[in-house]
């Protein structure tokens, strides 16, 4: 029998339907939660430079938005599908919610491969994305950001769109933007600082000393360096971390036991977040395969790379050591090995949790961006970890309370919260 092809959608239906369960939903509720609120599917038809005439597919998918402005990014990807993002709005949802943010979830896509196409050309497609969906997005009513293959430049293409076609100044109709044409101060640090807050939190519950943790990663991209920097400044020691290599199309883990040292790598590191694995062999790192990060005997576990990578062939190789999993990347767990986790007692912050941070500091440019007012980095990473840290705590205790698994815990928060703000606005 052919091999079923892996659907997001229908994942993130199974976790709300178990949720749903637990939550004792009356059927209306479900039959509105299981369903995006809205989607718009487009074709975007671009000018190309050969002279052609090229129409790509577009997509915005509102997956309930009772709580505030739909918030999510746009994804660039030859391979993109509805059901990507109607899966990936969903999980917006409840990322704003459990974090409490007053937003709702939404997510954007165009088929398409940034690298096989000219600037000039992915302009076109920014712009024909606005200009199919201009009355459909705003700064109330729904705000995209970048995501995958998309960058400050295509927000800002955009945004001069969306200006253009209302005739005035919008800056909060988008994030994501650079500091000083609208992004926010800490974005950069937002989500792997937002991972550590709650690791912080996790220590402090399990009444262990942060500077007496070993950590290991797996990913050295945008989330786990900011994660590691901020986890070492609070005394603890990372001693492994992962990597793709682009040149030998595999991935690798440099370690050192007396701890990696970020200042130290950062001049053999790549904006891809490579390493250059002859020079680390000189500083004195061992490398090892890519798969070695799972395996070290350390206290703490960060997956900040990819989806699916603690399955059912690996997780057996976590050591008994190991104390916290914090979920940095999206879906980084598979429906088996979670199961595995949650049997060996492994204390576990989950992904729609652990990494909210980024979400979180993109409602605070919006919020700048509205009122045009821009705060000092020190104000936006201390309002991060008040807001990351009264979600820990709310998660935390509901576990606790009820002896339910974390990632539980924070579905059933954050889909109560939603839930309830369609039942108090007479939806359901
Ligand atoms: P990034 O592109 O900056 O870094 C990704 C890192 O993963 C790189 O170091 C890359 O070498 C490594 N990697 C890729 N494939 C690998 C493999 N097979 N084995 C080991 N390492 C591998 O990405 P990022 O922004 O750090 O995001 C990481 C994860 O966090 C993604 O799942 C992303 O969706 C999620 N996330 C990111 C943000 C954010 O604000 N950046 C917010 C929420 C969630």
């Amino acid at each position: 029998m052919a091999k079923k092809e892996y659907n997001p959608f229908e994942t993130a239906r199974a976790q709300f339907d178990n949720v749903a369960e637990i939550l004792n939903l009356d059927n209306g509720t479900r039959e509105l939660l299981r369903n995006p609120m809205r989607e718009y599917h487009f074709n975007i038809p671009v000018h190309m430079d050969n002279g052609e005439v090229k129409v790509f597919r577009g997509f915005r998918v509102c997956h309930n938005d009772a709580r505030g402005p739909g918030k999510g990014g746009i994804r660039f990807h030859p391979q993109e599908t509805i059901d990507t993002v109607r899966a990936l709005s969903m999980w917006m949802t409840w990322k704003c919610a459990v974090v409490d943010i007053p937003l709702g979830g939404s997510k954007g896509g165009v088929i398409c491969d940034p690298h096989q196409l000219s600037a000039r050309e992915q302009e076109q497609i920014c712009r024909g994305w606005v200009r199919q969906l201009s009355k459909d997005i705003g700064p109330l009513r729904d705000v995209p950001a970048p995501d995958v293959m998309t960058n400050a430049q295509h927000m800002l293409w955009m945004l001069d769109e969306y200006e253009t076609i209302h005739g005035g100044k919008y800056p909060g109709v988008i994030t994501g933007k650079p500091v000083g044409l609208g992004g926010s101060l800490g974005r950069t640090e937002a989500t792997g600082y937002g991972v550590i807050y709650t690791v912080r939190e996790a220590l402090k519950e399990l009444n262990i000393r942060v500077e007496d943790t070993t950590a290991s990663f797996q990913g050295f991209g945008n989330v786990s360096q900011y994660a590691i920097r901020l986890y070492q400044q609070m005394g603890g020691k990372v001693i492994a971390a992962s990597y793709w290599d682009q040149k030998d199309q595999k991935s690798y883990t440099f370690k050192k036991d007396t701890g990696i040292d970020m200042d130290e790598l950062s001049p053999i590191l790549d904006k891809f977040g490579a390493i250059d694995k002859n020079e680390a062999e000189k500083m004195g790192y061992e490398i090892l395969d890519g798969s070695a990060w799972i395996e070290q005997p350390v206290d703490i576990l960060v997956p900040a790379a990819l989806e699916n990578q603690i399955n059912a062939e690996n997780v057996n190789k976590i050591a008994d050591s190991v104390k916290i999993i914090a979920e940095g990347a999206n879906g980084p767990t598979s429906i088996e090995a979670d199961e595995e986790i949650k049997n060996r007692g492994i204390f576990l912050i989950p992904d729609f949790l652990a990494n909210a941070g980024g979400v979180t500091c993109s409602y605070f440019e919006q919020v700048q961006s509205n009122t045009n007012y821009y705060w000092s980095k020190d104000e936006v990473l201390g309002k991060l970890d008040s807001i990351m840290t009264a979600a820990f705590i709310a998660v935390s205790e509901l576990s606790r309370k009820k002896k339910i698994y974390m990632r539980d815990a924070a579905y059933m928060i954050a889909v109560d919260r939603v839930a309830q703000a369609c039942k108090s606005r007479g939806w359901i």
